[in-house]
């Protein structure tokens, strides 16, 4: 057989794509199939969100687990896809979807975000250019005006909607780059200024955008916070060696320690120098919706570039950052591109097209995960829930500041804090160590543990908006419980 069919007459394609054309309408059942399979969806996705309530907020993988995903020549039935998918994805690991989250920085999974996904990908709208979707891409780029008002930017700015804080950052890190003309001959004596608590995506990100030569300064800290006298000072002593200071990363909401640097200092001393000043508000940035917030994050405004994190802070399920920038111009120089194939959507369009603003072109239609709730529960409670979350961590840390052999980190200047059991006996971080372990094990609530200054803690971080006081009453309680439990061995 020719594989091209070229000598084929006319009746025999016919035949052939008839033939095929049974097979490929499998890829778009009818309307009763479609009933049928969405009744099955929706029905698992209810039983997963009623069993939130008492279920564990994570189950260690039992001996022997071993996930197996089959794709085969033959379809399977919707149903036996959602038992796979629940007994080897959703039934072990951790549960970002239970209020026990208090690790790591929680996420979210709003369920309106969900359904707005659905609708995004219902529909399929490109909305890398405004021609493909001028509706679509005036979503997103309202979404990007939303977060730039909050973070106090004003209309010069703008930004993108990436996968999440890493790819943001990477960006960041990009247009700083090109908008001060880093060459890379300069590369060498070319300096970044950041801290020992800059969040790891940073220095990933350095490395990828071709600056990982570049002379990284940690600046001295006090409490965690960059030492803002220090920073100058080092500034000061680079010039005076000839080198070239180019951007400082400031971090508004550390992922380790919750706190955020100087801002308003750092923004002064960047503008003194001609720094690039980017901040990380990927944890921190919603805080800016509470009073409280706002004046935590004083200076954000200051910043070339921030980003931010609405899959944390704003609650959305995984896979959603910001990068938001003061100068959209200047990101636009750094990111746009011209190819002949793209000579229709050349038009003039009184909207950004996303493309030109991000190295992403076909990209996923995520303002509409974030309109959807934004829109359905109006923004009051999106507020309440994050001035909740402030107010438990401050409670969490009270009522173990009033237990006996506990060492606490700093008063929670945000939603973190950090801690210790330190009976007068043992080993402190053999005990943590075992402390932690006895509660993950249990499963019920969720910690991490981190090593600050060479010491090993518990790390509470509250930030999921399923978290309320049930859920930290329950995790202290669980503390004292495995504390006892922990004898003199
Ligand atoms: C989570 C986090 C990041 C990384 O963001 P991703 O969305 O996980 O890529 C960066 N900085 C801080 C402070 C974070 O908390």
């Amino acid at each position: 057989m020719m594989v091209n069919g070229g000598k084929l007459k006319k009746e025999e394609i016919l035949d052939r794509i008839k033939a095929l054309e049974g097979l490929s309408q499998l890829l778009d059942p009818d309307k009763t199939e479609r009933a049928k399979m969405s009744h099955q969806m929706l029905s698992h996705a209810e039983a997963f969100l009623e069993g939130l309530g008492e279920g564990l907020t994570y189950t260690p993988p039992p001996d022997g687990f071993n996930p197996q995903f089959p794709i085969e020549e033959n379809p399977a039935s919707i149903q036996s896809i959602l038992e796979l998918v629940k007994d080897q994805v959703e039934a072990i690991g951790i549960n970002p979807a239970s209020g026990g989250h208090l690790g790591y920085i929680p996420g979210g999974g709003l369920v309106p975000s969900a359904w707005g996904d659905f609708l995004a990908d219902i529909s399929n709208r490109y909305v890398g250019i405004h021609f493909a979707s001028p509706g679509g891409v005036t979503l997103e780029n309202t979404m990007i005006r939303w977060l730039c008002d909050i973070v106090g930017y004003d209309r010069e700015s703008g930004g993108t909607l990436t996968s999440g804080g890493s790819l943001a950052i990477l960006t960041a890190v990009v247009n700083a780059r090109d908008a001060h003309n880093i060459r890379a001959a300069e590369i060498p004596q070319t300096v970044i200024y950041l801290t020992a608590q800059t969040h790891h995506c940073a220095h990933k990100a350095l490395q990828i955008a071709g600056l990982r030569e570049c002379l990284i300064r940690e600046v001295p800290m006090s409490e965690f916070k960059m030492d803002s006298h220090s920073l100058r000072e080092v500034i000061s002593e680079d010039l005076a060696n000839g080198l070239k200071p180019f951007m400082v990363m400031a971090s508004a909401g550390t992922t380790e320690a919750g706190v955020v640097d100087p801002l308003l200092e750092i923004g002064k001393i960047a503008r003194e120098f001609n720094l690039w000043y980017h901040i990380d508000a990927a944890y921190g940035g919603f805080f800016l919706l509470t009073d409280y917030g706002k004046q935590v994050l004083k200076g954000i405004n200051q910043a070339d570039s921030v980003i931010i994190d609405p899959h944390k802070g704003l609650f959305l399920p995984y896979g959603s950052g910001a990068l938001l920038v003061k100068n959209a111009a200047k990101l636009y120089q750094s990111q746009h591109y011209f190819a002949n194939y793209m000579q229709d959507a050349i038009h003039s369009s009184p909207e950004t097209s996303p493309a030109d603003l991000s190295p992403e072109l076909s990209r996923h239609f995520r303002g509409m995960r974030m309109w959807v709730p934004l829109r359905l529960f109006g923004v009051a409670p999106f507020r309440a829930a994050l001035e909740e979350k402030l107010w438990l961590a401050r409670y969490f840390y009270i009522r173990l500041s009033q237990e006996n052999d506990f060492e606490l980190g700093p008063y929670p200047e945000l939603s973190v804090t950090f801690f210790r059991y330190k009976p007068p006996w043992g080993h402190w971080d053999a005990i943590n160590r075992k402390l932690i372990n006895a509660i993950q094990e249990d499963g019920r609530v969720f910690f991490s543990s981190t090593t600050l200054n060479g010491k090993f803690y518990l790390r509470l971080a509250v930030l999921n908006f399923r978290t309320h006081l049930k859920q930290i009453d329950l995790a202290l309680e669980i503390l004292m419980e495995k504390t006892k439990l922990m004898g003199e061995d």
